[in-house]
């Protein structure tokens, strides 16, 4: 799998660089810290604006596109050795190389990603990410590509059978998830909230919490590789993933959309995702 990304990132940089467009690498970069995103905000000069605009021009003439998301969240993102692997990279860049464009990763906490799209930090959001109402009232969202539950993972020994049983429990979550929101609305639950998924299954085994309300897929992914945990069957919700885009940009909406659609008509969509899941 390293292999195969290794060489669509060099497809990726010689196809720009014959087109002679920007030659910035197919890079992923570390999260910045608390601190260096802060400079960054306070950076609003007019040179930053001017190069936004420049990024956009470029955009339009190939160029490079800029998603944001959190590589906490296997399958869909996660780091296989230095490099961000996973469901949702596979599908961005089919549709990077559909539109004829390079694909960058930005790596970032999740409550941080619909910011970055909304200041154009990012192009667009990929991260597991369910449509909800209130996130489209901050972003636009292209089409599904994907369903989801939300799921509890507790101690195999555990007395909880269901949602029911999680209530005046402590639960943990990932922070701003649909998770969080779910776990919120349980009658006297305590929430704990924690920036990794990962972290919060931690916490479960090492008996601080009670439960963790999370993606399914994701939830499997965790179990598979942590003893004396299980999944609950109930599915707490219906969900479904989609991109995250600037509202107004309907531009790159209508592209992206046409790019899923003819993804999902090739059947790379559910290849792209059985490879994942077979995987896990
Ligand atoms: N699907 C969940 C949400 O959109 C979790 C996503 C994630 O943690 N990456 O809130």
């Amino acid at each position: 799998m390293k292999k195969q990304f290794l060489a669509l990132a060099m497809a990726a940089m010689m196809a720009a660089s014959l087109a002679g467009c920007s030659s910035k690498p197919a890079e992923t970069k570390a999260p910045e810290t608390a601190a260096e995103t802060q400079e960054a905000a306070g950076e609003t000069t007019e040179a930053a604006d001017e190069s936004a605009e420049e990024t956009k021009e470029e955009a339009a003439a190939g160029g490079v596109l800029v998603m944001g998301t959190n590589a906490e969240f296997p399958p869909y993102e996660f780091y296989e050795d230095n490099d961000i692997v996973g469901i949702d990279v596979e599908i961005a860049k089919a549709i990077a190389e559909k539109m004829g464009m390079e694909l960058q990763i930005e790596d970032m906490a999740f409550d941080a990603i619909i910011p970055a799209v909304t200041s154009g930090k990012a192009d667009f959001g990929a991260a597991g990410m369910t449509v909800t109402e209130e996130r489209q009232r901050s972003v636009e969202f292209t089409d599904t590509y994907a369903n989801s539950n939300q799921v509890a993972i507790v101690k195999e020994d555990s007395d909880i059978a269901g949602s029911a049983d999680l209530e005046g429990k402590t639960i943990g979550v990932q922070l701003g998830t649909t998770g969080d929101a779910l776990a919120t609305e349980l009658k006297d639950a305590t929430v704990e909230r924690y920036n990794k998924g990962l972290e919060a299954v931690q916490s479960l085994t090492q008996g601080k919490i009670d439960a963790v309300v999370i993606d399914q897929a994701t939830a499997q992914a965790f179990v598979k590789k942590t003893e004396g945990i299980k999944i609950l069957e109930e599915k707490m919700s219906e969900e479904e993933y989609a991109i995250a885009i600037k509202k107004g940009n309907t531009d790159l909406v209508e592209k992206m959309n046409a790019a899923i659609a003819e993804l999902k008509s090739e059947g790379k969509i559910d290849e792209i995702v059985a490879k994942y899941m077979d995987a896990e």
